[in-house]
């Protein structure tokens, strides 16, 4: 057995174990080492039948005397019960719903039970324990010891999996340690295979707290690493030195038809602060939704035309990119000359191409770009492709920089013109992360946050609704409608990465709406399935105003700006993270029109319904998301996932000590030295850029 030999090799996996071990993305032993179990349950010690006390979570060690299975009359369930005996005194056993039970287990087998136990009338019992006949080597897997217990899917039990782990693990010692020894002894971890073992299956809770600190500390440190590396090469390069013009920013601020916001102010000034040094920006600029980080971009792009330099902008999709362009339009009138660049368009404002064949557009506007006629480019990835080179690139604004990876980062770096210096370079997110979590995963960045709303914004009125009230709703929507708004409704993400899925409860929707609850009003889909085009025309034809309502997945959460949207209707709002229903909710509420966000639920459990509570009490896009980084984690917080954030499966923002030792250990390591850990921060890169 090799890290690379596929599931289906491995000891009783079928074809349809195999499928469902695929959804959880189980494809090889290897896959199956890093599938690390959520909790543990600590059957470790053995306690004499005669020493058990009600309640406690225990394993016994004993030999059945009589095992039997019965119908039970009135819940027609089978119940099977027992009664085994060490060598102290006898306890009672009951399996609801089992029947093979009495059938693997015969009167006389030694057998280890881990469970919960119970007092009735008649005494001691335990109740549907988890239990393991005794082999002759004595090695237990699920009972008498720490037992590993994994995030499931159906089709998939415990008992399944840890038996699959088993046979994974005689695969550790072909793991090679990637961290060098001298700086596994400086941080004081153990080797990375016998972590692996450890975490399926420790020993001891000091053997598992080894393990899972080494864990920890491999994926913060990538994290760390990749941030240094960033950093150093920034570092060694020189940008152009860009005077703040002080008088020319002033009259150009004033043009605006209102007041920049303190935090505007204040993040525009470190962005001027960082050009006018010729050691190159390297800055996130944070603000939620609508909080004006369009406005301060312009003003660093202005900067640098000013300083007869060109600027960029590059966005993650053709539909933001045009928003950009809109924008920038808008705030910078006939005065330059701005230009953009997408699969489907090619423009310059204010100018007309000699040519009329699309191709050869192409080719002028590339012409433009590299003799310096364009200040400002605006984009998409488009911009990145071989042929784009600038005249003299100052700065480049990237929105929602997670989607783009340091290689692309260096791509358009190179791009700049000079071949002595690197434009500054400003990224954008709308994604809330607390500050000390943006320190781990952008270590590399200075960071600028747009905390507060310009004033007068009418904050979106947000609410749970009733499920016996969701007619109202929609007689709400349909009055919205005839009053010339439109609407967006979101349908539940499925938990499993299958996109059909997601398509299924969008078109189902999609059929419900359009056929039984609005025949008369003009509705369209948009899912995951559909290819990027077809998906630019729906988002096109829904910014014309052609559609009323769109029906979507998640994918209209980033940025997309539709001002004359003013409901967003959440169907399933359990499912999404705090922070994406946020995403949500900042698509309306984007004009002088009062919004609406209304949340559907199906769940009734406590922790969900407090947590749409908190949801439709604060409009604090920070707020939201530290409230489910602490209670679900880096992985579920939108915008993380994308960030490779995913990848955090064991550490967590509270592993203080951790992180600050990875960082500690990667400033100014030298990559030459190291190259096993150059070529692991490339290899993490992928992976993320896979999902
Ligand atoms: P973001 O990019 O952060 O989502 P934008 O820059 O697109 O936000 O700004 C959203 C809207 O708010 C735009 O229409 C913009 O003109 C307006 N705006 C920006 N700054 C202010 C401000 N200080 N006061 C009032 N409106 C503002
Ligand atoms: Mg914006």
């Amino acid at each position: 057995m090799k890290l690379y030999t596929k599931v289906s090799q491995l000891n009783r996996v079928g074809g349809v174990l195999e499928r469902n071990l695929k959804r959880l993305q189980i494809r090889t032993v290897e896959d199956l080492l890093y599938y690390y179990p959520f909790r543990y349950e600590d059957y470790s010690k053995i306690i004499d039948i005669k020493d058990l006390v009600e309640g406690q979570e225990v394993t016994v060690r004993g030999k059945i005397e009589v095992i039997a299975s019965k119908r039970s009359p009135r819940k027609r369930v089978v119940v099977t019960e027992a009664v085994v005996a060490d060598s102290t005194d006898q306890l009672r056993i009951v399996w609801f719903g089992q029947p093979f039970i009495a059938k693997t287990l015969k009167v006389g087998d030694e057998v280890f039970f881990s469970g919960k136990t119970k007092t009735d009338m008649f005494g001691m019992q335990m109740v549907s324990p988890s239990y393991e006949k005794i082999s002759k080597h004595g090695d237990t897997v699920h009972t008498a010891r720490i037992v590993p217990m994994y995030p499931l899917t159906s089709g998939i039990t415990q008992k399944q999996l840890r038996f699959l782990m088993t046979q994974a693990v005689r695969a550790t010692e072909q793991i090679v340690d990637w961290l060098p020894e001298d700086i596994r002894d400086r941080v004081d971890v153990m080797n990375l295979s016998e972590a692996i073992k450890a975490i399926h299956f420790p020993e001891s809770e000091e053997e598992f707290q080894h393990a899972e600190r080494r864990l920890k500390f491999d994926e913060l440190f990538v994290l760390q690493l990749r941030a240094e590396m960033i950093r150093q090469s920034i570092k060694s390069s020189r940008a152009p030195k860009l005077e703040f013009k002080e008088k020319e920013i002033k009259q150009f601020v004033e043009t605006f038809p209102f007041e920049l916001t303190k935090d505007q102010k204040v993040s525009a000034w470190e962005i001027f602060q960082d050009m006018e040094t010729s050691e190159p920006m390297n800055r996130l600029l944070e603000g939620d939704v609508g909080s004006g980080k369009t406005v301060v971009a312009a003003m660093g792009l202005y900067s640098a035309v000013l300083n007869k330099h060109q600027g960029a902008i590059m966005a993650p999709t053709e539909i933001l990119a045009k928003q950009h362009f809109e924008t920038l339009k808008k705030v910078f009138g006939e005065n330059l000359r701005i230009g953009i660049l997408t699969r489907t368009e090619c423009t310059i404002l204010n100018f007309e191409f000699k040519s009329t064949s699309k191709a050869a557009q192409k080719r002028e506007m590339l012409e433009h770009i590299s003799k310096g006629d364009v200040d400002i480019m605006v984009g998409t990835h488009a911009l990145l492709t071989h042929d784009v080179e600038f005249k003299n690139l100052g700065l480049v604004i990237v929105d929602e920089q997670h989607r783009f990876g340091v290689d692309q980062r260096k791509t358009i770096r190179e791009k700049s013109g000079d071949t002595d210096t690197v434009p500054h370079f400003l990224s954008m997110t709308a994604t809330p992360i607390p500050r000390s979590f943006a320190l781990t995963l952008y270590g590399d960045l200075d960071l600028s946050i747009i905390k507060h709303m310009p004033q007068g914004r009418k904050p979106v009125q947000t609410r749970l609704v009733d499920p016996h009230n969701r007619n109202k709703a929609y007689t709400f929507i349909k009055d919205q409608v005839k009053k010339g708004r439109q609407v967006f409704v979101v349908c539940p993400l499925i938990e499993e990465k299958d996109t059909s899925t997601e398509k299924k409860s969008v078109m189902a929707e999609y059929e419900k709406l359009s056929k039984q609850i609005f025949p008369d009003l003009t509705i369209s889909y948009l899912h995951g399935k559909m290819l990027s085009k077809e998906k630019d025309t729906v988002m096109q034809k829904f910014s014309d105003g052609e559609i009323d309502i769109l029906v979507s997945t998640s994918v209209v959460e980033v940025g997309v700006d539709i001002p004359n949207a003013s409901v967003m209707m959440i169907e399933g709002a359990e499912r999404f993270g705090l922070a994406q229903l946020h995403q949500f909710r900042g698509r309306v509420g984007r004009s002088s029109h009062q919004s609406y966000c209304f949340l559907f639920t199906d769940s009734t459990t406590d922790k969900s319904k407090k947590r749409l509570k908190l949801f439709e009490s604060t409009t604090d896009g920070f707020k939201l998301a530290e409230h489910d980084l602490e209670l679900r984690g880096p992985g579920e917080v939108y915008g993380m996932a994308q960030s490779g954030m995913m990848h955090l499966r064991l550490a967590t923002l509270s592993d203080k000590e951790l992180i600050k030792l990875a960082r500690e250990v990667s400033r100014g390591i030298d990559f030459e030295k190291y190259p096993d850990l150059y070529d692991k921060v490339g290899e993490w890169e992928d992976k993320v850029h896979l999902e």
